[in-house]
């Protein structure tokens, strides 16, 4: 028996996944015909991506899954026309990126890079650095990302501490169930949260205020997660030393947009963790058998959480 695949990401996508997935569905011993192309009655599962050209579902009577290509379901997730099981994507590649991405530019500012790199004769100013084990990070979601982000912090011997929606018993990190005292205490945060009616703005001008003056902040979660305008005026002040910044509420980041010339403020343009075709179709794989096998799905998204 073979199923039918639509993938309903974008044509570059596609190029990239076409001989992964079939590799992973036949390691898997699911015989499939994917396609970009298909009648939308014969469709079982589609592999999606939310920048697709399908946002309409309700043509896709018998389709059993849509398995999102992203980590981030937020432009999905409420789709009025969307009745099956919404998958996410969870795979290694995608987090072992952002451990790289949060542990390479919290070690940047942590270190001083920047400052100590010698560019001449008059810039020699040997400072030594602080050392993580005096240095209080905190991470604000302790999902899929947050959780292994975390994880890496503390191996490198920072003082980790983690906020998530329910609790969680970590050894060796700090768990907060109160946002307040988890940036309280935070010389980084962290932001490693979805983006949901409940996330939105959680770093605002009166949370950011709660911060010691001084904290650097790292988001490479979703842009909506900050206040703008607020985290703009704290780094004019000076209470907060630095924001790094890879998602913002408009992307690519306007050009006019005060993020860009702030000297306190890194861009990066959304690059902290991708998805990889030869690792996501594995995840997708797997769940196209277990759909076939009538088991649960892997990483369903709560539809009324938003995550
Ligand atoms: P996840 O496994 O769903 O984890 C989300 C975490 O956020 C969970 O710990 C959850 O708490 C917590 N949370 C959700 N709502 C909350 C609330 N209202 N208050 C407190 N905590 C809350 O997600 P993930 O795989 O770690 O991914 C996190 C986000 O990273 C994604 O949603 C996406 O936006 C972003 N991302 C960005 C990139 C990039 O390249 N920049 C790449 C991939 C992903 P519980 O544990 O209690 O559920």
């Amino acid at each position: 028996m073979s199923v039918n695949v639509l993938f309903a990401a974008t044509k570059a996508r596609w190029e990239e996944y076409r001989d992964p997935l079939h590799a992973a569905l036949s390691e898997v011993g699911v015989t499939a015909k994917i396609d970009i192309d298909m009648a939308p009655r014969q469709v079982d599962y589609i592999v999606y991506a939310p920048n697709s050209e399908v946002q309409d579902f309700t043509p896709y009577t018998r389709a059993k899954a849509v398995l999102n290509l992203w980590a981030g379901v937020e432009a999905v997730v409420h789709n009025p026309t969307l009745k099956i099981p919404l998958c996410r994507m969870v795979d290694p590649a995608l987090t072992q990126g952002m451990v790289e991405w949060v542990t390479g530019h919290i070690l940047r500012l942590h270190l001083g890079m920047d400052a100590h790199i010698t560019a001449s004769p008059g810039t020699w100013r040997p400072v030594a650095p602080p050392l993580a084990f005096d240095t209080r990070v905190t991470v604000l979601g302790l999902g899929e990302l947050g959780l292994a982000c975390a994880e890496a912090l503390k191996g490198l011997g920072f003082d980790v501490a983690g906020w998530s929606r329910t609790p969680k018993d970590i050894p060796g990190i700090t768990g907060f169930h109160g946002l307040d005292e988890a940036l309280a205490r935070a010389d980084y945060a962290v932001l490693l949260l979805p983006a949901t009616s409940d996330t939105e703005n959680t770093l605002n001008a009166r949370t950011l205020a709660l911060m010691p003056a001084g904290a650097r902040i790292l988001n490479p979660g979703r842009g909506p997660l900050i206040d703008d305008k607020a985290l703009l005026n704290a780094l004019d002040t000076g209470h907060i030393a630095h924001a790094t910044l890879d998602v913002f509420r408009t992307e690519p980041l306007p050009p006019g947009h005060g993020y860009w010339h702030h000297k306190s403020v890194t861009v990066t343009p959304h690059v902290a963790s991708e998805t990889r075709a030869a690792y996501s179709s594995k995840t997708v794989a797997e769940n196209i058998r277990r759909g076939e096998a009538g088991e649960p799905f892997l990483h369903q998204v709560d539809r009324r959480a938003g995550y």
